[in-house]
């Protein structure tokens, strides 16, 4: 089935220079990338993403790492990976949510760590199915930025007379 997965290098892969390696180890998948961007995580897109974590004891400092105030790298890298099985294989070379339970070919068994304060440091994040990859990728990218068109239903809406900034 064609499907599509949100993938986020998060900010200690952007710190530790990881994206190359990220990119090519998913690559193996052949699967396309139809949508990428560097963003910066507010708040409240954090707080939105990780909302089924909200009860956990670490949802203070999930929500700082993946804002990027343990590596002073402020931004993640977000990408949608699209095509047969998409979700299951990039979940694969994702590895286990514990760094150090994951096996230690996939991504997070090779690049990720736990701190010494117990923060599963595991530099990427994937989506787990497809309900979850739905939600999260309408959260992360609007319609015109993938370059599959129509992934979800879209509707049209009247711009509103907020200013936005273009080239001089
Ligand atoms: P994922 O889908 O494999 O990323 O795992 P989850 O959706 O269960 O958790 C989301 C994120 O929360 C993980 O990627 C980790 O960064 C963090 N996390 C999950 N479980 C733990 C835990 O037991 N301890 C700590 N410190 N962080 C965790
Ligand atoms: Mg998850």
């Amino acid at each position: 089935m064609t499907e599509q997965t949100l993938v986020l290098i998060k900010p200690d892969g952007l710190k530790k220079s990881l994206t190359g390696n990220i990119l090519t180890r998913l690559s193996e998948t052949k699967l396309e990338i139809v949508a990428v961007k560097i963003t910066r995580v507010s708040r409240e897109l954090a707080e939105e993403h990780y909302q089924q974590m909200k009860e956990k004891p670490f949802f203070k400092e999930l929500i700082g790492y993946i804002r990027g105030e343990l590596h002073q790298r402020h931004k993640v890298m977000a990408m949608v990976y699209w095509g047969e099985g998409a979700i299951a294989k990039v979940r694969q070379l994702t590895g286990s949510t514990n760094p150090e339970e994951a096996d230690p070919v996939s991504i997070r068994g090779a690049y990720g760590r736990i701190t010494t304060k117990g923060i599963y440091e595991n530099v990427i994040h994937t989506s787990t199915d497809k309900k979850e990859a739905e939600r999260e990728i309408k959260l992360w990218f609007s319609p015109d930025e993938i370059i599959v068109k129509n992934m979800y239903p879209i509707k049209i809406v009247e711009e509103s007379k907020a200013k936005k900034r273009i080239w001089a």
